[in-house]
């Protein structure tokens, strides 16, 4: 499988990822369809399925268009079926969904909002997290509480380290700072900071990020227990 960075919006990223042989993709997240079908087009792919985390606008607003141009099947997770445009596939917590050569497997993430899910690819180790985990931060609680989100993040840190973290946004460098601000002595930070300044310099998307590298560079990730981790929430709602 071959992922595509397609930046959108402001600093919105959507992703395509297709099977290089069959040419048959999935986009994640379409935020806008302009960009998507442009790539689509370039790369001669086949666009059968798009794939949303969740309901807000930033990530469904390419459903409708999408749909019409390519007859792509929606994905979401049935919790936000009233909500997701034009869905026609409901999935569920734990469910793996496979359809050409895609293994999918879904796991229920509230907290940003109550039906966020990501999608993780277990034989390609590359997981899509929304609005969830974001590099070097984690999502805005707008509709879940602080333990549902502490807990959902839990379950993405407990996937295999050398997964690679495809995140709804490029946020990476304005969270780096507020993790160097409450973690300023760790030093795979430090240079996670060099390496992704670099990257912004040159244009570059920062994603993907690993599993491992957030862990040790994520200080949201880092917080051992619910409580430290509301604390840095709120911290970082005002920062
Ligand atoms: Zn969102
Ligand atoms: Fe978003």
């Amino acid at each position: 499988m071959k992922v595509l960075v397609i930046p959108c919006l402001n600093d919105n990223y959507s992703y395509i990822i297709y099977d290089e042989n069959t040419k048959i993709a999935c986009v994640i997240d379409p935020s806008e369809s302009r960009p998507i079908i442009d790539a689509i087009k370039t790369n001669n792919l086949n666009l059968k399925y798009i794939l949303n985390t969740h309901h807000h606008y930033d990530h469904v607003g390419g459903n409708k268009e999408l749909k019409e141009e390519f007859n792509t099947k929606i994905i979401g997770f049935e919790g936000d079926k009233n909500r997701i445009p034009e869905i026609d596939i409901l999935v569920q917590d734990k469910q793996t969904w496979s359809k050409d050569n895609f293994e999918i497997k879904i796991f229920h993430i509230p907290g940003h909002t109550i039906g966020h899910i990501c999608f993780y690819f277990p034989k390609d180790k590359i997981i899509f997290t929304g609005d969830t985990l974001f590099s070097l931060g984690c999502g805005r609680i707008f509709e879940g509480t602080h333990k549902q989100m502490f807990e959902s993040l839990n379950k993405i840190k407990s996937l295999p380290p050398e997964t690679l973290v495809y995140c709804g946004h490029e946020y990476t460098l304005q969270n780096s700072k507020f993790c160097i601000k409450y973690d300023s002595e760790n030093n795979k930070l430090k240079d996670k900071i060099i390496e992704i300044s670099k990257k912004i310099e040159k244009g570059l998307p920062t994603i993907p990020s690993k599993i491992q590298d957030e862990i040790d560079c994520n200080i949201f990730l880092k917080a051992n227990d619910l409580q430290s981790f509301s604390k840095l929430r709120d911290l970082k709602d005002n920062f």
